[in-house]
């Protein structure tokens, strides 16, 4: 039997409440496919962490995580620490670290969930949004000169490199060349941002023509988000910067009916290192403790995990559970239901067990 260490990892808010939610349907999962065993290892790394030592994770931590086949990641965002601290102390670290450069969101409406989008239904928004991880505003480079005085400037640098963008490229060609439409759209804002975003619309030219089966459009970001909201059945997927993608997909996640329903991994294609995956959302401190997160991120990004794995059956048995529960209208109030986190994932685990599809 296939077995594989997972490095849970909850860290703040809803993060610890939406993981055991993912936990408890991966171990129902495992008893129900008997073919892969999940060997999980908790840490409690995250903003208590941080108040008790001053750091989100301990010095060797990255280097701990590296003996793991992937990391289940939960959020991190305390109301008591700055952002870019819970941010760069943890999340961050991780995924420049194993160089995941790849963060795959895939979105689609759910089966008994609403769009916000009038008359748009299940089949009409069905889009992949690859964001590129390791570039862009988010490299870490900038600074700030002249503190506190009327002169003061702070800049954020925007990196791109040839290899960066090429490989980001590469990966959303292909992804875009393994689904039915085999579409992508490049999205970039080239008319003001002359460099860097210029290099990028090159870039997809030439990787362009190493994949003749795939047609390709390009759009600027802002009108991007009038075409994802005005003509979502126009996108299959989508290809964009590290910033760009990062808005795009908090869209997408709301157009698709909750934040609560977009999941993403963060992957290195390569897998020289652990992948993670993870909620898009953040920690939610708004609803924290209140039994009402929605736990169907984590299952979704769970199946992304399974499938990075190389079990796309537990994967797309997940999935239809998932879908089998929306459908039957056990939602969270997020989505416009009365479940909560705890009836929505035993509803999923209740699925699992009764799963008769073939996979
Ligand atoms: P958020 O994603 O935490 O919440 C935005 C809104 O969506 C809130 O009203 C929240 O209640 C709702 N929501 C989010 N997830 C939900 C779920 N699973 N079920 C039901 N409702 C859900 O974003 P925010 O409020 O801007 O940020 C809160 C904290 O999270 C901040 O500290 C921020 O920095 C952090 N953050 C972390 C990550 C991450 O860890 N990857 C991502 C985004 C934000
Ligand atoms: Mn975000």
């Amino acid at each position: 039997m296939q077995s594989y260490k997972i490095a849970a990892i909850p860290a703040d808010g809803i993060g610890p409440e939406v993981i055991a939610a993912g936990l408890q349907a991966l171990e129902a999962l495992e008893r129900r496919e008997g073919t892969f065993k999940l060997d999980i290892t908790h840490f409690d790394w995250g903003s208590d962490y941080y108040r008790r030592n001053g750091a989100m994770m301990p010095a060797d931590g990255i280097e701990r995580l590296k003996a793991f086949d992937a990391i289940f990641f939960g959020a991190v965002g305390a109301p008591d620490v700055p952002d870019h601290v819970t941010l760069w102390g943890l999340r961050l670290p991780i995924c420049q670290g194993f160089d995941q450069y790849a963060n795959v969101r895939p979105t689609k409406i759910l089966p008994g969930i609403v769009s916000p989008l009038a008359g748009v239904k299940p089949g009409d928004l069905d889009w992949v949004i690859v964001r590129e991880n390791s570039e862009g505003e988010y490299s870490g480079h900038g600074g700030r000169a002249h503190r506190g005085l009327p002169e003061e400037v702070g800049t954020e640098v925007a990196i791109f490199t040839r290899v960066g963008v090429t490989r980001i490229m590469r990966y959303a060609f292909k992804l875009a060349q393994s689904r039915p439409r085999k579409f992508l759209t490049v999205v970039t804002k080239s008319n003001a941002q002359r460099h860097g975003m210029v290099m990028w619309d090159e870039i997809a030219a030439e990787v362009a023509r190493e994949f003749p089966d795939v047609t390709w459009d390009k759009m600027l970001v802002d009108a991007m988000t009038v075409r994802m909201t005005l003509k979502p059945q126009s996108l299959d997927t989508i290809v964009a910067t590290n910033l760009h993608a990062d808005i795009l997909s908090d869209l997408a996640g709301a157009l698709a009916g909750s934040l609560g329903v977009a999941p993403t991994g963060n992957i290195d294609p390569e897998r020289r290192f652990p992948s993670m995956f993870e909620p898009i959302h953040g920690s939610a401190f708004d609803i924290t403790g209140k039994g009402i997160a929605n736990p169907v991120a984590t299952f979704w990004t769970a199946a992304q995990m399974l499938e990075h794995l190389g079990q796309p059956n537990a994967a797309k048995r997940l999935m239809h559970a998932v879908e089998t529960v929306t459908g039957s209208g056990v939602t969270t109030p997020d989505v416009g239901g009365t479940a909560t986190t705890r009836q929505v994932t035993d509803a999923v685990c209740e699925a699992i067990r009764g799963s008769n599809i073939v996979v």
